[in-house]
C-alpha cells in the first residue's frame, strides 16, 4: 500500500480513476513518474484552460519570484493587484462595457458563491435564494445549499436550508418555460419566500453539461429585473472563455447583478476567485467578509499576463468555438455510430459532454480512455455523462488525437 493508501483520507477521488503518479506537465499533456504521457482532457477540472505550464505565463511567475515580489498580502494594495485589477479592468470588464465592483473573496469557487449569496441577502433584506436541478456551486454549506446532488449535500451534515431548487432548462419535457416558477412566485399560497437571487449556471459543468438556450436565459434576466430579484451567475467553470466569449453570458447579452469566477481566472492553475457586482450592490462594510487567502500575488501576476496574452483580441473565443464545433461533430458521430445505445451531445465551446445511458457505461469509457492515455472524466448526477474539458489552448491535432482516443474507448465499452 502506498502512503497515499495509507496516509491520505478516503475522500480522494480523481486518484482512483486515474491510478497513475503524475510528475511533469506541459501544455494538453502530463506525465507520469514513468514517464508516461496522458493527454489531458479534464484540464484541472477547467482550471487550466491556458494549459499546464503555458510558457508565457510561467516567465512571468519565475520574473516575478525572482525578484522578490510579494507573495502573500491579505488585501493590502500591492503592485501585483494593481497590474492585474488594471487589465481586468481594460480588456474584460471596459471593452465588454460591464461596470463591476471586484472582490476577492479568498481562492475558490466556493469562496466567491458564498460572498455572492451572502451579498445578495444583504442588498435585498431577504434570505432565500433559488437554484435549479442539477447545479453544482460548491462543497462549503451555503453553496451546498444550492447545489443539487444529493450525495453531495448528504455530506453537509446539518440542514441545508434557505434555498429552493427549480426545474434549469429543459428539466421538464413539454413544459413553457419557467410556468412552474413564476406560478410559484405569482401565488401567495406557494409558499416560496421572493428570493434575494437566483443562482445559475449556463452551462451546468458538474451536473451534466446540461446547456440552457439563449432564449432560456433571457427569459431568466427580464424575470428577475420585473420582479426585483438579484440574477447570479455562476461562471466558475464556464468563465474565463471556456464556452467561448470571456463569460459564458455573453452570448445572451445579459448583464447579470452579481458574477462569480474562479478556476482558469488564475491563469497557471494558481487559486484565485472573484465576485464581481454592481456598484451600487457595493454595501459591504470594511472587513465584513474576510479570508487570508484573498491576496496570492503570483495569481494576480499569471491572471495579469494571461489576460493580455490570450484576451487582447477574440483569437481564442474564435478558435475555442471552432474547436467545441469539431468536438460536437465527432461526438455526434460516436452517437450515431451505435444506433443501440441512446447517447446525446451536449455542450457548448470546449465543454462538452457525451450522455450515456448509465454511469457504469460513462466509467467504463473513461477507464478505456485512460488506459490509451486520455484523461476524461464523468459528471451528471448519476456519473452518466462523459466529460470533455480540454485545455483552450489545445492544438488540433491533440484535439483530433483526443476525440479518436474517446472513439475508440465508446467503442470498447459498447462491446
Ligand atoms: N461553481 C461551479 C460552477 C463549479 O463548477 C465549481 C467547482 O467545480 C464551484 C463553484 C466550486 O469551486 P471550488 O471547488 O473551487 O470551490
Amino acid at each position: 500500500m502506498d502512503i497515499f493508501q495509507t496516509l491520505e483520507s478516503d475522500v480522494r477521488s480523481y486518484c482512483r480513476g486515474w491510478p497513475a503518479t503524475f510528475d511533469r506537465a506541459v501544455g494538453s499533456r502530463l506525465y507520469d513518474e514513468s514517464g508516461r504521457a496522458y493527454l489531458d482532457f479534464f484540464a484541472g477540472a477547467g482550471v487550466l484552460n491556458y494549459g499546464h505550464n503555458n510558457p508565457v505565463l510561467k516567465r512571468a511567475l519565475i520574473e516575478y519570484l525572482e525578484r522578490d515580489g510579494i507573495t502573500h498580502s491579505l488585501d493590502m494594495n500591492t503592485v501585483a493587484k494593481r497590474d492585474f485589477l488594471q487589465a481586468l479592468r481594460d480588456l474584460v470588464l471596459r471593452p465588454r462595457n460591464l461596470d463591476y465592483k471586484v472582490m476577492f473573496p479568498g481562492p475558490a469557487g466556493a469562496n466567491a458563491v458564498e460572498a455572492a449569496l451572502k451579498l445578495a441577502c444583504k442588498v435585498t433584506g431577504r434570505h432565500s435564494v433559488v437554484s435549479f436541478t442539477n447545479g453544482f456551486h460548491g462543497m462549503t454549506l451555503g453553496a451546498l445549499a444550492v447545489t443539487g446532488n444529493s450525495v453531495k449535500r448528504a455530506g453537509a451534515g446539518v440542514p441545508l436550508a434557505h434555498t429552493a431548487p427549480m426545474p434549469y432548462d429543459g428539466y421538464l419535457a413539454n413544459s413553457p418555460d419557467f410556468e412552474l416558477l413564476t406560478k410559484l412566485l405569482d401565488d401567495r399560497g406557494s409558499g416560496l419566500d421572493l428570493p434575494a437571487a437566483f443562482i445559475v449556471e449556463t452551462v451546468q459543468g458538474e451536473g451534466g453539461l446540461n446547456t440552457a438556450r439563449i432564449e432560456w436565459l433571457q427569459e431568466l434576466a427580464e424575470l428577475c429585473r420585473r420582479r426585483d430579484i438579484l440574477l447570479i451567475v455562476d461562471d466558475v467553470q464556464m468563465g474565463c472563455g471556456r464556452t467561448g466569449p470571456f463569460f459564458s453570458f455573453e452570448i445572451a447579452g445579459l448583464r447579470p447583478d452579481i458574477v462569480c469566477l474562479s478556476k482558469a481566472i488564475g491563469g497557471y492553475g494558481l487559486p484565485l476567485a472573484l465576485t464581481l457586482f454592481r456598484p451600487e450592490l457595493d454595501i459591504w462594510t470594511p472587513g465584513e467578509h474576510n479570508g487570508t487567502f484573498r491576496g496570492i500575488n503570483p495569481a494576480f501576476v499569471a491572471a495579469a499576463e494571461a489576460l493580455r496574452t490570450y484576451w487582447r483580441d477574440d483569437n481564442l473565443e474564435k478558435s475555442t468555438v471552432a474547436k467545441g464545433e469539431q468536438a460536437e461533430r465527432v461526438l455526434a458521430d460516436v452517437a450515431a455510430a451505435h444506433p443501440g445505445i441512446p447517447m446525446q451531445v451536449r455542450g457548448r465551446g470546449l465543454a462538452r459532454g457525451l450522455a450515456l445511458p448509465s454511469g457504469d457505461l460513462a466509467e467504463r469509457v473513461c477507464r478505456n480512455a485512460f488506459e490509451r492515455g486520455l484523461l476524461l472524466e464523468t459528471s451528471g448526477p448519476e456519473g452518466e455523462v462523459v466529460k470533455l474539458l480540454p485545455p483552450l489552448t489545445v492544438t488540433d491535432d491533440e484535439l483530433d488525437e483526443g476525440l479518436s482516443l474517446l472513439e475508440e474507448s465508446v467503442k470498447e465499452a459498447s462491446r
